[in-house]
């Protein structure tokens, strides 16, 4: 029998304050973390899947005891950690290398203090990245990045979120290319090498949109099409990932927390867009997902992806 295609699936383990603080809400700044409720929750229904994935950590997150408790269980249930920047700033591509350097290296000791394991991958927060992003991680020795988001709707998604927002003028300003430009759409969707210059090599992970089409269907996408019609979600999700096998696409899949718990759980998120939906619909979907997705792929971790991919591409 013929192998089946390769599948990772990673979460962006973004805590309370960070949706506070992209919402533009007062009282981010004393970074209230929900991980006492959602981490708990979130790694019994992956045992129960019996599936590993990848959670890209923020740095400032593992920096409490509190919460140091919590990510401590990520790496003791077998799960790989990322790094998912120090501060989560949606702007690092308007960084200079020292600053970017920085949060990274602020970041990766954190995380390794927090979790036992370094970081050998990272992805930016609100999909940024730059050419001098790369180059530190190629010089901290990372395996991957898994920062970009080809598809043709950032600009649009920046809209609605500005719209939903109660950011100033400045503060919007300096989220311009939050959810990245147009031309983002024109990147590669398949795993590739990146060469940021300085004859440096990196590869990079796209987040998987659908192939030819260049639509999103992570997570929070079918979520939202799930409460239009659970049937609707479906045949989007179905066609997205023949796409993928026919394009011979491995799927990166993109999971959020506010994905998988609902405001019955989270109460200070309950006012959030999609916090409606309670914990058990959400997860049903889930489910509904990743089993699809077991179905037709094999699913393992972006450290082992990444070592099979440079393994086969050893020459390019
Ligand atoms: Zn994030």
């Amino acid at each position: 029998m013929k192998n089946k295609p390769l599948a990772t699936i990673s979460l962006d383990l973004d805590n309370q304050w960070s949706y506070m603080k992209i919402h533009g809400d007062e009282g981010w700044d004393r970074y209230p973390s929900y991980f006492d409720i959602f981490i708990p929750h979130v790694l019994d229904i992956l045992d129960e899947l019996n599936l590993k994935i990848t959670f890209f950590i923020v740095g400032r997150d593992a920096e409490s005891e509190d919460n140091r408790k919590y990510l401590r269980m990520i790496t003791d249930r077998g799960h790989e950690v990322g790094n998912h920047s120090y501060n989560h700033e949606s702007w690092l591509q308007s960084y200079s290398y020292e600053e970017i350097e920085k949060e990274i290296i602020a970041a990766e000791e954190v995380i390794l203090k927090a979790t036992g394991k370094i970081p050998r991958g990272f992805r930016g927060p609100g999909f940024s990245w730059s050419n001098d992003m790369l180059k530190v991680l190629e010089s901290r020795g990372y395996l991957f990045d898994a920062s970009t988001l080809p598809m043709y709707l950032g600009p649009l998604a920046r809209r609605y979120y500005f719209m939903k927002s109660d950011l100033s003028k400045d503060e919007k300003k300096a989220r311009k290319e939050l959810f990245g430009k147009f031309s983002e759409g024109f990147r590669k969707l398949k795993p590739y090498f990146f060469y940021p210059g300085d004859g440096r090599k990196i590869l990079e992970i796209p987040v998987t949109t659908m192939p030819l089409l260049k639509l999103p269907f992570h997570l929070s996408y079918l979520i939202y099409i799930n409460n239009i019609s659970a049937l609707l979600m479906k045949s989007y999700l179905g066609i997205a990932l023949s796409l993928c096998r026919i394009t011979r696409t491995p799927v990166s899949f993109l999971l959020h927390p506010l994905d998988i718990i609902g405001g019955d759980q989270i109460k200070q998120l309950a006012f959030f867009p999609g916090m409606n939906v309670s914990s058990d619909a959400k997860v049903r979907v889930f489910r509904y997902v990743i089993m699809s997705l077991m179905k037709h792929f094999e699913i393992i971790s972006m450290e082992n992806y990444s070592k099979i991919y440079q393994n086969e591409n050893i020459d390019s």
